[in-house]
């Protein structure tokens, strides 16, 4: 292994040839770093920040440990095989108490359509079926078409598409599951629900049901990922980790050094060495250099393109660019909430919306976890934990003074409490502690650009076909996480862990 001249930095360490280095701790990084470390693969993950987590992470004030993001988790069942963060840890000989919750959402429509999606299936199908009536076949066959998707996902081991020999293997064990699968790869959820149902303001919930977790509507909503969520919560359920969410990064953490591992804090990776044309290091922001015989990039694709490479962006990548956008941030209120205003038996997920036109704009759906209601514990004794948020761009955040930035932060706070009094009356005054975090925040803590949620299509695409996968068109360089196949969400970019260690063990001849 060469050794870098000292005089690009005293601290520069090039001794250790790893077998991958990761960048970033956010669940994506953090299940590609187990999965590999499991197959005794010797593996660095850099984190530019204090914890691991990223999305995932959590922060404590005043006796409250508030969820950074996450806090509706899939990926905890107990059978079948997308539950994909029970396995990671598994994986990893550790695991996680989790709290199932009883109600996924608890919607607050336009019109005063109020819906409640329950665990259990048949429940939720009949609240629906009362909301529309006449609908009542087009409901059923809608969801049940979303139960084929998931079942043919359910029934394989869920690795990298871009392994011919799993390909093969796969297709041999379950080759009714692998057409299924193939059939709806490049299908939206639009056109499935409107061939079903007619009613205007079913649609409109079918679109809301996405873009809780998609942000774009049913029509570019793909069918791969509406299979997994709307039969997943029946079926694996919801589950709120023990301690928060933050646990399951420390969980995974843990289980990586016992394997022998690595993680280091405040790295953040300034550049990825490129010599030959291949990825071989990343070099730190401190001058530091690590090499490596993969590079996994956990960054959002703009950060590792656009920010961490100074070759010319691939072809593929201007392409992809092209077909996706960035998606708005965030702002975020992280509220500490006397018991008094939440009434027994309140659910933990509520979404608000008041004009169906106003879905996607900023601040027009309010997305709000109280997740005491299922872990106590993360709150001080007689107070909950409300987190809402609502989406936002950037651009609307920039170049305020700082007065003028923390005006604008505690008035548009106020209107989001304002309208969440309509669910929680006297919230207003049952306030015990409040942060607000805006697109800002989320770049300066996160590491994403623009604070961005991850990447939407720019118009109708064929529904997942168009999404990346872990290999990227520079040697030696991966990519994981929520702009890698399959998108947004820890159960997804679980997912998207698993594939990315699969096609590298095989890579590195594990
Ligand atoms: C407000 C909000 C609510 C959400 N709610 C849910 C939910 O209820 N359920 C759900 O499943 N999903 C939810 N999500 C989405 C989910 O959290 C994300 O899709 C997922 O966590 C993304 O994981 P990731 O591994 O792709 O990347 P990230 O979580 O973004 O992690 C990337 C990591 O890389 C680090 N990093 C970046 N650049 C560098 C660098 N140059 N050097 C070193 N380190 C670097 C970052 O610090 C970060 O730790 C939510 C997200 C948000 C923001």
């Amino acid at each position: 292994m060469t050794t870098v001249s000292p005089k690009q930095s005293p601290t520069a360490t090039t001794d250790h040839l790893y077998d991958a280095i990761i960048i970033g701790s956010g669940i994506g990084g953090l299940v590609t770093a187990t999965q590999l470390a499991a197959k005794g693969a010797n593996v660095l993950v850099l984190e530019r920040y204090i914890i691991p987590g990223g999305s995932a992470g959590y922060f404590e004030r005043q006796g409250y440990r508030f969820d950074v993001g996450a806090s509706m988790i899939f990926g905890f069942g107990s059978q079948g095989t997308t539950n994909l963060l029970t396995r990671a840890l598994e994986a990893v000989e550790t695991s996680l108490e989790t709290i199932p919750d009883p109600v996924q959402i608890h919607y607050h429509l336009p019109n005063n359509l109020e819906v409640k999606v329950h665990r259990e299936y048949e429940k939720f199908i009949q609240e629906l079926i009362n909301q529309f009536p006449h609908e009542a076949e087009g409901i059923r066959k809608f969801y049940d078409e979303c139960w084929q998707v998931f079942n043919c996902l359910n029934s394989m081991e869920l690795l990298s598409l871009e392994e011919p020999r799993y390909l093969t293997r796969v297709f041999f064990q379950h080759p009714f599951a692998c057409l299924g699968l193939v059939k709806y790869l490049p299908q939206n959820v639009g056109d499935i629900a409107r061939r079903y149902i007619s009613d205007p303001a079913l649609l409109k919930f079918i679109d809301i049901e996405c873009y809780c977790w998609s942000v774009v509507p049913a029509e570019k909503t793909p069918m791969i990922n509406a299979g997994m969520v709307f039969s997943d919560r029946h079926y694996g359920g919801i589950n709120y980790p023990k301690g928060g969410v933050g646990q399951i990064a420390q969980k995974l953490v843990e289980g990586l050094e016992k394997k022998g591992s690595k993680i280091e804090y405040k790295a953040r990776v300034k550049e990825i060495i490129i010599e030959n044309n291949k990825a071989v290091g990343v070099r730190l922001a401190d001058g530091r250099e690590y090499r490596g015989k993969r590079i996994i990039s956990n960054a959002t694709r703009w950060d590792t393109f656009e920010k961490l490479l100074s070759v010319q962006k691939p072809k593929k990548e201007q392409k992809w660019q092209q077909r996706y956008q960035k998606s708005p941030s965030f702002l975020s209120l992280h509220l500490g909430v006397k018991s008094e205003i939440v009434p027994e038996n309140s659910d933990c997920h509520h979404i608000l919306l008041e004009e169906w036109e106003k879905m996607e704009e900023p601040e027009g759906t309010i997305f709000l976890s109280i997740p005491t209601l299922l872990d106590p514990s993360l709150a001080p004794e007689g107070c909950h934990i409300f987190h809402a948020f609502t989406p936002h761009w950037i651009d609307d955040w920039q170049g305020l003074s700082p007065q003028d930035y923390e005006q604008k932060k505690e008035e548009t706070a106020a209107k989001v409490i304002q309208r969440l009094e309509k669910i929680f009356p006297g919230l207003e005054e049952g306030l015990d502690y409040q942060e607000v975090g805006t697109p800002r925040t989320h770049r300066r803590f996160l590491g994403r650009d623009d604070g961005t949620y991850g990447p939407i299509p720019q118009k109708k695409l064929m529904g997942l076909l168009a999404m990346p996968f872990n290999q990227t068109a520079i040697s030696g360089l991966y990519c994981v996480g929520d702009s890698t196949f399959p998108g947004q969400g820890l159960n997804a970019v679980a997912f998207s862990g698993f594939a990315c260690a699969h096609r590298v063990a095989v890579d590195l001849g594990l």
